[in-house]
């Protein structure tokens, strides 16, 4: 009950998790400990960071790697008072601290103000899955002043640390006088979040059911097409006769009746392929060629050897 996992980076290149159990009192008074560092530069080499998460073995630092969140971390960076953030948090057990940026001159030139980190140990871990979403609804019950990079549960946190002499400041807000609770439970938060998650992945797979409907009519109607053509080309005078011209052909008429000639044969590559435009006597195309290249194939095929396609 009174032991919340955390997970430590070294610095601020580090990806190796080093996750353990400890006791939330002995984080609320860690959170009380700053470091002195004079520049940001100095404080990603050497400042610690840590997450309010455990890691699953042997992984590095990755979203994907998070088990669960055991804490619930906000940052104020818009010059919302310590004062206000607490009275917010004021029903459970939190911890609050300054961030290096507390009074300092911003990188957008905004004047200096507060800012603030608020660490909430929670009831129950929540699996790092429903995480973002946990966190959307969170975020948008608290108002806009936390910052929202919180949603990543693979972010991390410096350990308190200001610049030497700087202002700074931490509490420790305990309801009940000792670390005994209550801890905030986000339980009906999760629910939300689960059916949310759900509701994505159901629309996700409808949507994906839809697109391998329409692909499978595709291939149907595309299927349809081709026997059609190939029905034409078999039985009907003027698809031959149009195929003939498209494939560069020139009508002559015979005793015997109409013929399409001067097709380029796809074997010998003479303009010596011909057909019969009413198909009664012979349904397939030729080449004149009989004994040096004897080729000889229905119209859709010799189409599809000349590239066209239907
Ligand atoms: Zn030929």
């Amino acid at each position: 009950m009174s032991t919340r996992a955390i997970t430590m980076f070294a610095h601020l290149r580090s990806t190796q998790p080093i996750s353990r159990d400890v006791q939330i009192e002995a984080i609320a008074h860690r959170l009380g400990r700053f470091a002195d560092c004079a520049s940001r530069e100095e404080r990603s080499k050497r400042v610690a960071l840590w997450s309010p998460v455990t890691y699953r073995p042997g992984t590095t630092r990755a979203s994907r790697n998070v088990a669960d969140v055991q804490w619930l971390v906000l940052d104020y960076d818009d010059g919302t008072p310590a004062k206000v953030a607490r009275e917010r948090w004021s029903r459970w057990i939190h911890i609050g601290h300054t961030t290096f940026s507390h009074m300092q001159e911003r990188s957008n030139g905004n004047a200096p103000a507060p800012a603030l980190r608020v660490v909430l140990p929670l009831a129950r871990p929540v699996a790092a899955e429903v995480w973002p979403d946990v966190m959307r609804q969170v975020l948008s019950t608290v108002g806009t002043e936390a910052d929202k990079k919180c949603i990543d549960p693979a972010r991390m946190f410096y350990v308190p640390v200001a610049k030497p002499g700087a202002a700074r400041a931490h509490w420790i807000h305990l309801p009940r006088d000792r670390f005994a609770g209550p801890l905030l439970n986000l339980d009906r938060v999760v629910e939300r979040a689960r059916q949310a998650v759900a509701e994505r992945e159901a629309q996700a797979s409808r949507r994906r059911a839809e697109v391998e409907k329409r692909r499978a009519s595709m291939v149907r109607s595309n299927r349809d097409r081709d026997r059609e053509v190939r029905r034409l080309l078999l039985e009907d005078g003027s698809a031959r006769r149009q195929i003939g011209q498209t494939l560069g052909g020139h009508e002559v008429d015979r005793q015997s009746g109409s013929i399409v000639r001067g097709i380029v044969c796809p074997a010998c590559s003479r303009p010596s392929v011909w057909f019969f435009v009413e198909p009664s006597q012979l349904r397939r195309a030729k080449c004149n060629h009989a004994n040096s290249c004897g080729y000889t194939g229905h119209l859709w095929e010799l189409a599809s050897l000349h590239g066209y396609t239907f």
